[in-house]
């Protein structure tokens, strides 16, 4: 059956027909599930990830792998069987650890991409329900509105004003109108406008459509096919440590290749210092830097989404780090989103309500005096246009969670249910034609009413008009105002003059400095169902809804200040609220602010240098478009900021895409939103995204910390190693015992630095410049500092051992070789900030590095006295003088370490 080519061509009793279901019923779950079996998932393939065996292979393809084969093919070659069969156990166990740390990688990486999950508005068995959109089949009736991602290929049913952004699929950039009418045979897949195709968005309307494809079987599924596999994303970060890396192994070869020759010409074996040398270089280069950091990363994204923000990229958590500028929505982020209608302004009259949140019970009062709605034409006249232009539904008494729409229109809902106006009851009475919807551009929606019979509230000129159908508007003052010719006072439509039209902007305006949300609302009657809605409007009066800031903001907002991260609110409400909520919040102190509006965002080329730096200060802007905001964005971009910039439309998604870090609200955002963000807030909580931010911080602190801890290590083995070679005294610490070093002992401390949590104080600095590396010159300065200190105390141990206590070579190899081993070990406390304490700090109160060290020291030990591995490693008992030595030497590169803390 090859429904997915006539669909368009059907007619909708066919194409339901042919997918054996009923519109109004969907599904049954037989069906469901007979159909899962038969279609699988609504998945596209994965895009196929290495295999295991492909990622240990590439384990092999490290250069540090081909160093230590050559070591192992000349140790064959001079017939030194143990030395060879020992390296090639630290081939498997370099590959094996670089194995196991990549598949953890992966592993916690589909963990997280698990988090973000669709879900589609289906019918199944006759009820509405939200289910994922994998377990979505052919035949399935879906609802869509705008900001919906199309979840499989559909066949229109119904719609209204649909329209769809296909560029995904067919590269058209505008958005293109979709109806169920049937089409001709043979249309390209752009004419087809009764189907609508995974993976593109709705912009705005909403429709009704059955499933005719699902998975690999829709047209992106065909597409998808052919599409190469993708790779798998290399964080800029993780670029880097390979720059890192690739620039250490020119460095370190060439210095090995001295330290041989040096040794050479000092008399020492050729073979032992070909075998140093090589074993040197592998101690160095840090080729393990980059996994590590990938699962340090990927630590993070678990981390931060335990705490509510899930990152969609790896990289995100990079730049999340570095961010130094908030933008951040007013209505939901910094508020509770809770809207309570508390005040209306009437002709000449004024209410104030009362009841709190949803409570469905409250009184409207008049000066102290309680009014009966019903007994008031006016006022029952504008609650009446509140409830009917609403997309809201109330919450039943069973289950007040259920709470469906948009705050601000449940807001009013309950208003109208404190004067027993109910939506279902009026909707019989006078069924929605049709509506225009609210979008942020245009600030004000409509909807159309047959009213045929019906007892209305309101008076005026609609009597004596012959018209059938009512039209309900509301808005912003701004935008609904200029559409009025009347206002209905004291029964009566009068003409709305220059100076009545002026008195009601300062009673918005007063209402406004409250704090308050201030809607405008307006009616007229017409004739005819399509005629304009949007003119000679009569207007009716004002909403104040209150909506409280959340309480955690300011003390966020106050962290944000410390950590040198500035916090632009960006709102769509009037100058006034906004204000009032900035003081608030404490985004603002001075009541006197101007709060520029939008308008000031346009045409930003035509400004001057000193205009431009004035926008790039201003706190608040008001009456913002989706497109101001993209313009704010590109200006403060083109200043070396990194922004983080929230939003929840279909409209906000360039501006998502466009900042550095694009945050959708997970409750009240769209899907689009969501899909063109890098992070997603589940909570809609401002205070989430400056703890996503602390973590990002700390994210690049510890990747720093293990960088730093394994290059002072190794520098200190090659100075140590070079010093005596070039004396031409006996090597410190054999190439084994390297080997062992670096395939073994660093790992676990890297990796639990890398798993840290961080300290408070990473929220007291300014943000790092994006541009600074890993590594800079400090961090070089430390790497040497500490590199010399670590060779100075293994060297000058070895000397006594074996110049003052005259004790035998292998002895003094033993001590100098557990020396440097444990001096790496109490290292790790040198990699605390140096503004934390000298006892508890970020270090001491991670658990994993107490688990790192206690491995650590029991390999040590069995490295020491294990028969067998002992001679491998040339390990004897170092005896209670030579473990007196070990451990008081070993102090001193942490001694030094927290010295020198207190002097850079
Ligand atoms: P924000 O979310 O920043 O407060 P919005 O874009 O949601 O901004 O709202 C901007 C203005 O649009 C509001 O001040 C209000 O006047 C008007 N408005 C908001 N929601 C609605 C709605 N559902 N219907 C009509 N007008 C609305
Ligand atoms: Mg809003």
């Amino acid at each position: 059956m090859d429904i997915e080519r006539q669909a368009s061509t059907q007619s909708i009793t066919e194409v339901c027909q042919n997918l054996t279901v009923n519109a109004d019923q969907g599904l049954t779950i037989a069906q469901v599930e007979q159909r899962q079996q038969r279609y699988g998932l609504n998945q596209l393939q994965k895009v196929k990830g290495r295999t295991l065996w492909q990622i240990l292979i590439d384990q092999f393809k490290s250069p540090i792998i081909g160093l230590l084969a050559i070591a192992a093919l000349l140790s064959f070659a001079f017939q030194e069987w143990i030395e060879g069969i020992a390296i090639l156990i630290a081939i498997a166990l370099n590959a094996g650890i670089g194995f196991i740390t990549e598949i953890k990688a992966v592993h916690s990486m589909e963990a997280l991409q698990k988090l973000t999950q669709t879900y589609a508005t289906v019918r199944r068995v006759g009820r509405i329900t939200s289910v994922n959109t994998e377990e979505l089949v052919p035949g399935d009736i879906v609802l869509l509105e705008g900001g919906d991602l199309v979840p499989a290929d559909l066949r229109l049913l119904e719609s209204s004003k649909l329209q769809a952004d296909e560029s995904a699929l067919t590269g058209e950039s505008l958005p293109v109108s979709k109806d169920s009418r049937q089409v001709e045979a043979n249309l390209p897949l752009a004419e087809q406008k009764n189907l609508l195709f995974k993976g593109t968005a709705i912009t705005r309307g909403s429709g009704m459509g059955v499933v005719i494809a699902t998975g690999m079987r829709t047209e992106l599924g065909k597409i998808s096919k052919l599409m190469a596999e993708a790779e798998a994303e290399v964080t800029p970060l993780e670029k880097r440590l390979e720059q890192l890396s690739q620039r250490l192994i020119g460095l370190t070869l060439i210095l090995s290749v001295f330290v041989a020759i040096a040794g050479i010409l000092g008399g020492q074996e050729l073979f032992l210092m070909v075998e140093t040398a090589i074993a040197l270089a592998v101690a160095v280069i840090p080729e393990g830097l980059p996994i590590v950091a990938t699962v340090a990363l990927a630590r993070g994204m678990w981390r931060m989404a335990q705490r509510n923000a899930l990152m969609n990229r790896l990289s995100a958590v990079e730049t999340l780090g570095a961010t130094n500028i908030i933008c951040t929505d007013k209505t939901g982020t910094l508020t509770a989103n809770r809207m309570t209608l508390t005040q209306i302004a009437l002709g000449e009259e004024a209410f104030t309500v009362t009841g709190q949140g949803l409570e469905q019970q409250g009184a409207f009062l008049q000066q102290e005096e309680a009014v009966n709605p019903s007994q008031h034409n006016t006022l029952q006249a504008l609650l009446t246009v509140a409830v009917l232009c609403n997309n809201a539904t109330l919450p039943s008494a069973n289950d007040q969670d259920a709470l469906i729409g948009d705050p601000t229109e449940v807001a009013l809902l309950i208003a109208g249910a404190k004067a027993g106006l109910d939506r279902h009851q009026l909707l019989k009475n006078l069924p929605e034609i049709r509506e225009v919807a609210f979008d942020s551009e245009s600030k004000r929606m409509a909807t159309i009413h047959q009213a045929d019979d019906w007892d209305y509230p309101f008076v005026g000129s609609i009597e004596s008009t012959e018209g059938s159908y009512l039209v309900a508007v509301k808005g912003a003052l701004e935008t609904v105002l200029p559409l009025c010719s009347h206002y209905l006072v004291a029964q009566e439509e009068r003409s709305l003059t220059h100076k009545i039209r002026k008195q009601w902007r300062d009673r918005a305006h007063n209402m406004a400095t409250d704090g308050l949300r201030v809607l405008s609302l307006a009616y007229k009657v017409v004739d005819h169902p399509d005629s304009e809605p949007y003119e000679n409007l009569v207007w009716l009066g004002l909403v104040g809804l209150l909506d409280p800031p959340r309480l955690e903001v300011k003390e966020a907002i106050e962290d944000c200040h410390q950590a040198g991260i500035r916090v632009i609110m960006l709102t769509g409400d009037q100058p006034v609220t906004a204000r009032k909520i900035g003081i608030a919040v404490g985004l603002i102190t001075d009541e006197n602010i101007p709060i520029p509006q939008g308008e000031t965002l346009e045409h930003l080329e035509q400004l001057s240098e000193s205009e431009q730096q004035q926008l790039l200060q201003v706190p608040i802007f008001a009456r913002v478009t989706p497109e101001q905001k993209l313009n704010l964005i590109t200006l403060h971009q083109r200043h070396q900021a990194i922004i983080a910039m929230t939003g929840d439309g279909v409209n906000d998604a360039p501006a998502l895409k466009k900042a550095d870090i694009g945050i959708a609200m997970g409750e009240r955002g769209t899907q689009v939103a969501k899909e063109s963000a890098d992070m997603i807030l589940q909570d809609d909580a401002f205070s989430t995204i400056v703890i996503a931010i602390a973590q990002g911080r700390t994210i690049f602190n510890n990747i720093r910390q293990f960088t730093l801890y394994l290059l002072s290590g190794n520098v200190g083995e090659i100075i140590a190693v070079a010093i005596t070679s070039f004396v031409g005294a006996p090597l410190p610490i054999l190439p084994l015992q390297i080997l062992f070093l670096n395939a073994v002992n660093d790992v676990f401390p890297a990796l639990a630095l890398g798993a840290g949590e961080g300290n408070a104080n990473v929220m007291n600095r300014p943000p790092r410049n994006p541009a600074e590396p890993i590594l800079s010159r400090h961090y070089w300065f430390l790497i040497g500092i500490y590199g010399v200190i670590i060779a100075a105390t293994v060297v000058g141990i070895f000397a006594i051992a074996l110049q003052v206590l005259n004790l035998p070579l292998d002895q003094a190899v033993t001590i100098s070789f557990l020396t440097l081993a444990f001096a790496r070990l109490w290292h790790v406390f040198n990699m605390r900030d140096h503004e934390s304490g000298l006892f508890r700090n970020e270090i001491t109160v991670n658990p994993y590095i107490w688990g790192a060290l206690g491995i650590c020291l029991a390999l040590l030990l069995l490295a020491t006295y294990t028969p067998g591995l002992s001679t491998v490693l040339a390990l004897v008992h170092p005896g209670v003088q030579g473990w007196t030595l070990i451990l008081a030497a070993s102090l001193i590169p942490l001694f030094w370490g927290q010295f020198l803390k207190r002097w850079l």
